[in-house]
């Protein structure tokens, strides 16, 4: 660990390259589905296998959605534009080279807000997304001298979204991907699936003294297969840049790869020696152009992006970050918190309903909240009925709410009636099983009385399970210290 006045001497600098596999039938170029999972080399055809003579014919659908990404990403769309080979060999590109687009990015110049999970905004530029196409697969079995390819990704259509060097910490590199996740979802292109590898992040990472007037050196991070494990890659980056950096040690230019296991990076390859690729402009292809025409049916595909929702969330609803972060994961639970609210004015208990009971529920099931047994006014009589005091949060979480799941049917005040869990304002019979619970463990209210006051928790869980949670646990508690104090 590196001591902090020495962490503080120096700033992160990050620049992410994230890939997103476009939800497309077909590939970018080709009439092979696009589909994950298939049996090995069965998504191919001659002109993914780069058979001699084929023609590409580009996928419009693969146009439009990064079009779209561009839009809901305040970038620039190009409207003239072509696509470049980059030649390389890997036995996973039968071609010998990869379609991709150098000189004329299909977006330039766009830029995103992203909050923090401590409410901070920040901006993150992006410098470009280009459109590509994926490559095959190699599998290394273990204990086998050779490897397999499989084709089925060849072709798969990609965008390629390049950040600036202008993300400063591990958190907003998280906060960026998951924004970056949550509009690709929103938008239907992608899936958003890091551990299929359909959302893939490498990241490139340098450390400056704060002083400094040019950027580090940087190292680029590869396979990452989570969110957390960008954050922990380049967390685990920083310290080991610093560290030989403070022992008068020099930054390689390298391709590290990170070790889920270890947690750390390890070197893959130097980047020293600059890679030339030959770029040249594809000539099966001819020059992209987006109309104007083409540009609005695109632009009115867009509805709603996680951004708006959660400055409504945020303005309109008072919800924290944390909350808002949570309810915009997907347009379906932000839609569904707004309907219930259409009925109830506790918003911040919608929230807590659906953050737990209700998104636990449909986890458990695996079913969609369309699929979702109570009406939004059902949830919101039940948020109802707890803030007017008349059953305890515990007693409709663990019961009335399983009760009216299997029950739907069942009016709410019938099965708190059934249940008998309505709360008893009577203080004189909550004093009764005050009493009994206290009298029960003399042992524990010594210790309580002699300062373990943590005790509170286990006399209170008492009580509760005596009256089957039909307590004003507010009145329950001061009634319980009080009873605790005069038994001193
Ligand atoms: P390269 O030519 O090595 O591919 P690019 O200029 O294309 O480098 O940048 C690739 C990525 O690296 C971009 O996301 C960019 O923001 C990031 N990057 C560039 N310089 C730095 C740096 N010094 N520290 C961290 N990231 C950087
Ligand atoms: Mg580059």
């Amino acid at each position: 660990m590196i001591a902090p006045e020495i962490r503080e001497k120096y700033k992160v600098v990050i620049g992410l390259e994230v890939h997103a596999q476009l939800a497309t039938e077909s590939k970018i170029f080709s009439p092979d589905p696009n589909a994950f999972g298939n049996d090995p080399n069965t998504n191919i055809h001659v002109i993914s296998l780069g058979h001699p003579g084929v023609m590409p014919l580009l996928n419009k659908k693969a146009v439009e959605y990064a079009v779209m990404m561009g839009i809901a990403t305040g970038c620039e769309i190009t409207r003239f534009g072509f696509f470049d080979r980059k030649n390389y060999f890997y036995p996973d590109l039968p071609k010998g080279y990869q379609i991709t687009q150098d000189k004329t990015p299909i977006c330039t110049k766009g830029a995103l807000e992203v909050e923090l999970k401590n409410g901070k905004l920040i901006k993150v530029l992006i410098n470009r997304i280009h459109l590509e196409e994926d490559a095959g697969k190699l599998i290394h079995l273990s204990g086998e001298k050779d490897s397999l390819v499989d084709l089925n990704r060849a072709g798969v259509p990609l965008i390629e979204i390049v950040t600036e060097p202008c993300i400063h910490s591990s958190k907003a590199a998280s906060a960026f991907l998951t924004e970056i996740r949550k509009i690709v979802r929103y938008l239907h292109i992608c899936d958003g699936n890091m551990e299929e590898g359909s959302l893939r992040c490498d990241a490139n990472v340098s450390v400056m003294l704060r002083d400094a007037k040019e950027l580090g050196k940087k190292v680029e991070v590869k396979n990452m297969n989570s969110i957390k494990n960008v954050a922990k890659a380049i967390d685990h980056e920083v310290e080991r840049q610093i560290e030989l950096l403070e022992d008068g040690e020099e930054i390689l230019s390298e391709t590290r790869t990170f070790d889920v296991v270890t947690g750390k990076t390890y070197g893959m390859r130097t980047k020293e020696e600059l890679n030339d690729y030959r770029y040249f402009p594809e000539p099966d292809l001819s020059p992209l152009e987006i109309s104007d025409e083409w540009l609005e049916e695109i632009k009115s595909k867009i509805s709603v992006l996680p951004n708006d929702l959660r400055i409504e969330l945020e303005t309109k609803y008072g919800l924290g970050p944390e909350d808002a972060s949570q309810l915009t994961a997907q347009k379906e639970f932000a839609m569904y918190f707004k309907e219930i609210c259409e009925h109830t004015k506790s918003y911040k208990s919608v929230a807590n309903w659906f953050k737990g009971p209700i998104k636990s529920y449909i986890k458990d099931k695996g079913i969609s909240l369309e699929d979702f047994p109570l009406t939004h006014e059902q949830i919101a009589e039940v948020i109802k009925i707890i803030d007017e005091g008349k059953i305890s949060f515990s007693a409709a979480s663990q019961q009335l709410f399983p009760h009216l799941l299997a029950n739907p049917e069942e009016s709410i005040q019938e099965a708190i009636a059934d249940l008998n869990i309505a709360i008893e304002s009577d203080s004189g019979s909550i004093q009764t099983t005050i009493d009994e619970v206290i009298s029960a463990s003399p042992d524990k209210v010594k210790a309580y009385n002699n300062g373990k006051k943590g005790l509170i928790g286990m006399f209170m869980g008492e009580v509760m399970k005596k009256t089957n949670g039909k307590v004003d646990p507010k009145l329950a508690n001061k009634l319980l210290r009080e009873t605790l104090d005069k038994a001193k």
